[in-house]
């Protein structure tokens, strides 16, 4: 279990900095408590408001979680389908289902977890998604996952912008008590869609005075593809619990992804079978995520050619000397081990074959790595996911790391590793880009298709100018994205 390179347990905070909590058992998700080795430590400190919040959400989730009596009570109001909105129940839930790639599934996931955490709810997952192949149990004592016997499970699959129950469309249709609807009864379940594509209603989710509603709801169904943690900040009712909760305001993906998102067993035995064998002994990691949205025509020069210009001008690897074989040249102790991760395998090819032939002008050792090419993504197969997760949280192990812009994989890689990564921007019309790369300013993920009125006078609003620490993404052009700082 202990790989040679760790010296004692004592060294490494397991429970990073107290966010977990001690005492789980081990063999049955051996990732949580191990994953300190490999992270090497913690780069910052969580808050005291957020450790205590963490443990108050565990006995909350233990109180309220699937099966336990005040579940079973909340839970046969769905069976009615009617609802008082005067009442007042003891357990109240948001429910995540899941939309795109694994990486939008867990930055969506960390953001309604602490939309959880701001609003005492019970965060419950759509279980058919193989979650429980990719994740341990986060929550010590109940299970996060919807159980099968959910009685909305079967809409889960109908929810998106036209789902008649979504807040916007309520709004549209007077289904919301207020000066249009005096009636106090309402359905025990609104679904928010808080996609790339919904309107200015939906949006309405981000304002204050619609929780007044929306608090009474005691289901709340979520569908997400997007970061939408950067708009709780500007949210006056939740600004003052964010802000003892984050006192650096770029750690929240840090600190609620290493909470919740633990390999299960067997991907963290390949996740640190791969470590141990591949990069484990060099001086030092180096992670190259390579994510291409164009297909036609290939745009593998293109990238290439930014690739190298990214890693070369920003010293992240050596040069090599193309007039030497690999044989001649001197050379240094040091080594340099590069991951990369891509669908396709010819970036790792080109890069490797260049270090195999060619001696570096360092004289450092450089070795390239790449664990899968799937080729395409299959985001409905368990072991294609597999990999994906592996990959991600492999390139959060890296001591430096150059990410593809735009891309959420890349996010939870940077995220979960606490790194400010180099962007490689997207090349515009197949031609690189002038710089290559940019190293971030904060290690968050971007919230991509943010809201952009003003709740109270709903006109437009440039959103990130409004506070210091919401700006707009290093990764998007003009006034898109908004990003913690
Ligand atoms: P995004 O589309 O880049 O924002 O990232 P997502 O993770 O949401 O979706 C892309 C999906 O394509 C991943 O979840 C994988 O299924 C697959 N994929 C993309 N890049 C890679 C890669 O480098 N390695 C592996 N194994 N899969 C990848």
């Amino acid at each position: 279990d202990h790989p040679s390179w760790v010296k004692n347990d004592t060294e490494v905070d397991k429970l990073l900095g107290g966010i977990l909590k001690g005492g789980l058992d081990e063999k049955s998700c051996r990732s949580r408590y191990q994953s300190a080795w490999y992270h090497k430590g913690l780069k910052h400190q969580p808050s005291s408001h957020l450790i205590s919040a963490l443990r108050s959400y565990e006995a909350l989730h233990k109180r309220c979680g699937p099966y336990t009596e005040s579940y079973n009570k909340t839970v046969r109001y769905l069976d009615s389908m009617e609802f008082n909105s005067s009442t007042n129940t003891e357990c109240k839930y948001v429910v995540w289902t899941p939309r795109d790639g694994l990486g939008n599934r867990i930055i969506t996931l960390a953001s309604t977890f602490l939309y959880a955490l701001l609003t005492k709810r019970v965060l419950l997952v759509d279980r058919r998604v193989h979650v429980s192949d990719l994740f341990c149990e986060p929550f010590p004592e109940n299970s996060w996952l919807v159980p099968s016997d959910f009685p909305i499970i079967d809409e889960f699959d109908k929810l998106n912008k036209q789902y008649s129950m979504s807040y916007g469309n309520m709004l549209k249709n007077n289904l919301v008590p207020g000066p249009k609807n005096a009636s106090s009864l309402i359905k025990p379940f609104v679904y928010l869609h808080v996609v790339h594509d919904y309107d200015d209603d939906d949006k309405r989710f981000f304002c204050d005075d619609d929780h007044t509603f929306l608090q009474e709801v005691p289901w709340h169904i979520l569908k997400s593809n997007i970061y939408f943690v950067p708009s709780f900040f500007m949210m006056p009712i939740f600004q003052q619990h964010l802000d003892l909760l984050f006192p650096e305001k770029d750690t929240v993906f840090y600190f609620l992804g290493r909470y919740l998102f633990h390999p299960t067993n067997m991907i963290w035995k390949a996740i640190t079978r791969y470590y141990n064998a591949y990069l484990a002994r060099a001086d030092e990691r180096i992670g190259i995520q390579v994510r291409v949205f164009e297909t036609e025509p290939d745009p593998f020069a293109p990238y290439m050619e930014q690739i190298l210009d990214c890693v070369f001008t920003e010293n992240v690897l050596p040069q090599v000397n193309l007039a030497l074989e690999s044989l001649s040249g001197h050379s240094s102790n040091r080594t340099k081990a590069v991951l990369v991760t891509s669908l396709s395998s010819k970036y790792y090819k080109t890069l490797k074959n260049m270090y195999d032939e060619h001696p570096t002008e360092t004289g450092e050792m450089v070795q390239v790595f790449q664990p899968s090419h799937e080729v395409e993504q299959h985001t409905e197969k368990e072991v294609h996911n597999m990999k994906a997760w592996a990959e991600m949280y492999l390139l959060s192990l890296t001591d430096k790391l150059v990410t593809s812009s735009k891309s959420t994989f890349g996010y939870v890689a940077q995220g979960l590793g606490g790194m400010k990564p180099w962007i490689l921007y997207r090349p515009e019309e197949y031609k690189s880009p002038n710089p290559a790369c940019q190293r971030a300013k904060s290690m968050e993920p971007c919230f991509q298709a943010t809201p952009d009125h003003d709740c109270k006078t709903r006109n437009w609003l440039d959103t990130g100018k409004v506070l210091p620490y919401v700006r707009h993404c290093e990764d998007m052009q003009w006034t898109w994205g908004l990003k913690l700082f």
